[in-house]
């Protein structure tokens, strides 16, 4: 295949795909979203091929999860000599080689946080729900904080923390007791807003005592949530809230870790330091591995108090530590892609006024559409965008309210973002005539 990309050029859903998407339509759970009608039948780095021979380039990663591209050859060989030694053996119980060196290699990273553990499970949800465990066991504490906007997954446990969508929890409860939502920093602050002093003197004074908390669980750049980066006292105000009354300050990177901002972890950008860090998506190249990532003196679970039958299963491992080896390599590209899309980004903004917001670190970056008179979010407008990028060969997707999140494989780069940004540029164009949201001239 040629290096220099041609233009996509696509014509979706054909036949092949239409057969596959009536199958499911018909066969598969009706909660699924499927924003649009891609049926993939293989990849190569950021781009996608589609069963009938259309071609894509990928700037949502299956969710900010295939982190060195699809099909990256050293991860494949990785998961193909893995299998070809034995599939399963249960890390819960037994030892073997990939499960104790991923565990040791996830334990090197943030040597700020002093020596630690690792728990590995099949999901974040599950890396979430295990967090909460432990933090209820370690500090024989109750109450939970967690933030407007955020999610942490699905299980009980894990939506009983989001509240990024109603959806999500509406039709389950009860939930677990015990857990505080509190705002979130906003997208466009370096405001006061020090959620510290919120949770002190009005929410704690008034409903929990600090010293009944046992964890606060906070993303710390939002994902689901609209891709928002919080101001470096949002986070150090969390921490030393925590310091102050004994509380694990857990970070959910599962969406901003391994690599995604151009350091290993978002933590690392901000100076913050968690007691409990989290890991997930790209960690295994959308192998389903996640990491609880804690603190010695906090993983105190008692001998066989949790466990996973799959959790850190050998394939996983083998291509997690051969993710992190091409994803280490690739941070020096994530923060120079990155920069390069956030000033084409901006320059696209300058055009089109209903591109309210452009922010992000690394290849985590957010575009927010908001009507340029009311400044309300243009969620249907983001909703088209999605249909017309894909129609036009970008696959894209929305999070938060009207917020697209640019969230490529970290292999991508610059010739890469500059087709996205003249695909995006013409699908702009189109829809500020459709929604007459042009710019006055
Ligand atoms: N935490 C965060 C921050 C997430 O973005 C997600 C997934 N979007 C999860 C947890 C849940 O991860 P999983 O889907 O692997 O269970």
């Amino acid at each position: 295949m040629s290096t220099i990309y041609p233009e996509v050029k696509v014509a979706p859903p054909g036949p092949n795909a239409q057969a596959i998407i009536d199958l499911d339509r018909r066969y598969s759970s009706p909660s699924y979203i499927k924003e649009y009608p891609l049926v993939m039948d293989h990849g190569e780095g950021p781009w996608v091929y589609d069963v009938d021979g259309n071609r894509f380039l990928d700037f949502m990663a299956g969710i900010a999860v295939a982190s060195t591209g699809h099909a990256h050859p050293q991860v494949v060989r990785a998961i193909q000599e893995a299998a070809g030694r034995f599939l399963h053996i249960c890390g819960t119980d037994f030892y073997y080689d990939s499960f104790a060196q991923l565990c040791a290699r996830l334990a090197s990273y943030l040597p700020e946080m002093g020596p630690k553990k690792v728990f590995l499970t099949n999901s974040g949800t599950e890396a979430v729900e295990g967090a909460l465990k432990l933090a209820r066991h370690h500090t024989r504490r109750q109450y939970v904080v967690a933030f407007k906007g955020g999610f942490h997954g699905r299980s009980y446990g894990a939506i009983s923390l989001n509240s990024s969508k109603v959806a999500q929890r509406a039709f389950f409860g009860p939930l677990l007791p015990g857990v505080i939502h509190i705002p979130y920093a906003s997208a466009s602050s370096e405001t006061a807003y020090n959620p510290a002093r919120l949770l002190e003197q009005d929410w704690f004074v008034s409903h929990v005592d600090p010293r009944e908390v046992a964890a606060i669980f906070v993303e710390p750049i939002l994902g689901e949530g609209g891709y928002i980066v919080p101001p470096t006292s949002f986070l150090q105000n969390l921490r030393e809230l925590c310091d102050k009354h004994g509380i694990l300050l857990i970070f959910d990177e599962v969406q901003s870790g391994i690599g995604r901002t151009g350091k290993m972890f978002a933590a690392e950008h901000f100076g913050v330091m968690p007691d409990i860090l989290l890991s997930a998506k790209g960690i295994a190249s959308g192998m389903p591995l996640g990491a609880i990532i804690a603190r010695e003196r906090v993983m105190t679970w008692p001998r066989g108090s949790h466990g996973s039958t799959y959790g850190g299963n050998p394939l996983c491992c083998a291509a997690a530590l051969a993710t992190l080896d091409v994803v280490e390599g690739l941070l020096e590209n994530v923060r120079a892609t990155g920069e390069h899309l956030q000033q084409g980004l901006r320059a696209l903004q300058a055009r089109h006024p209903i591109l309210a917001d452009v922010r992000g670190v690394g290849l985590m970056v957010g575009g927010e559409f908001l009507h340029p008179k009311t400044q309300e979010p243009a969620s249907t407008y983001v909703g088209d965008l999605e249909q017309l990028a894909f129609q036009k060969g970008l696959l894209l997707l929305s999070c938060g309210k009207s917020t697209i999140r640019f969230a490529p494989p970290l292999v991508v780069g610059k010739h890469e973002v500059d087709v996205m940004l003249r695909i995006l540029g013409e699908c702009l164009s189109v829809l500020d005539e459709k929604h007459q949201t042009r710019a006055e001239a």
